[in-house]
């Protein structure tokens, strides 16, 4: 099958992500294999391919809006048929046995892995995945439309500068949720901006709960995505126009 993988980061003007072709995978016991038809583009595959975060085992696929018909089901799947539609997110395992997972936080599991970074995502043709983390879609929404809603973070910009300037806009006893797997450097903040009882914090992934909950309001809302629609092998370009803003709305690669 085809995938957009990254063997080295580096800065996405070089084009980190390479063209390949790699063995189609097999899903395992409680996997399925879908086939990709659209796969939105984060600001968080540009900190992966750029090497922000710290990445696991190189090389690896990105991709964590994906939209897809499962193909193939491994042993004992229940959730899914063939045919299904499906979508992916970030979040793609937690251990159900710590205690943020017992305690309903599984967005903090101590060993949660991630779509596109600990395991491959949707830049391909192909992907498998646990069927618990594999969500239904409403019908409601296109393939494209579909792929932006799948990510929690598609809109809370990753500069630290931006905080102070809305901490004074924030009335007493109000919270200020940062939503930024990375974030550039919080300048120093006066005291009279949190004083009056404001709180700052982050706000970290999400649970399985969260998407389904969100992902049925967005369909009685409902929210319409605005995308731009490119094909798999111009990811490299995709990046560099989210990198310097031209986008509008959202990137999703067509499959
Ligand atoms: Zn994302
Ligand atoms: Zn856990």
């Amino acid at each position: 099958m085809k995938a957009m993988r990254l063997h080295q980061p580096g800065l996405i003007a070089d084009e980190p992500l390479v063209m390949e072709e790699t063995r189609l995978p097999t899903p395992g016991p409680g996997q399925i294999r879908l086939r990709v038809q659209m796969c939105g583009v984060c600001h968080t595959d540009l900190h992966t391919v750029e090497g922000e975060l710290s990445l696991p085992d190189l090389p690896l696929t990105p991709g964590h809006q994906v939209v897809g018909v499962v193909d193939s089901l491994g042993e004992g799947v229940s959730r899914h048929q063939p045919g299904d539609r499906a979508g992916v997110a970030w979040l793609n395992w937690t251990c159900g046995q710590c205690f943020e997972c017992r305690s309903g936080l599984e967005n903090l599991c101590s060993q949660v892995r991630f779509t596109g970074l600990h395991e491959d995502g949707g830049y391909a043709e192909y992907l498998v995945v646990d069927e618990r983390f594999a969500f239904a879609l409403p019908d409601i929404f296109s393939d494209a439309e579909a792929a932006p809603l799948l990510c929690a973070g598609i809109t809370f910009t990753p500069a630290g500068w931006i905080i102070p300037l809305a901490l004074g806009h924030l009335q007493p006893g109000g919270t200020l949720a940062i939503n930024a797997i990375h974030l550039s450097p919080i300048p120093e903040i006066p005291y009279h901006l949190i004083y009056g009882e404001r709180t700052l914090r982050s706000v970290a992934n999400f649970t399985r709960h969260d998407a389904e909950e969100f992902l049925r309001l967005a369909s009685e809302i409902p929210i319409r995505s605005s995308v731009e629609i490119y094909p798999l092998e111009k990811a490299n370009t995709v990046l560099q126009r989210l990198k310097a803003s031209q986008i509008r709305g959202v990137a999703v690669l067509q499959i």
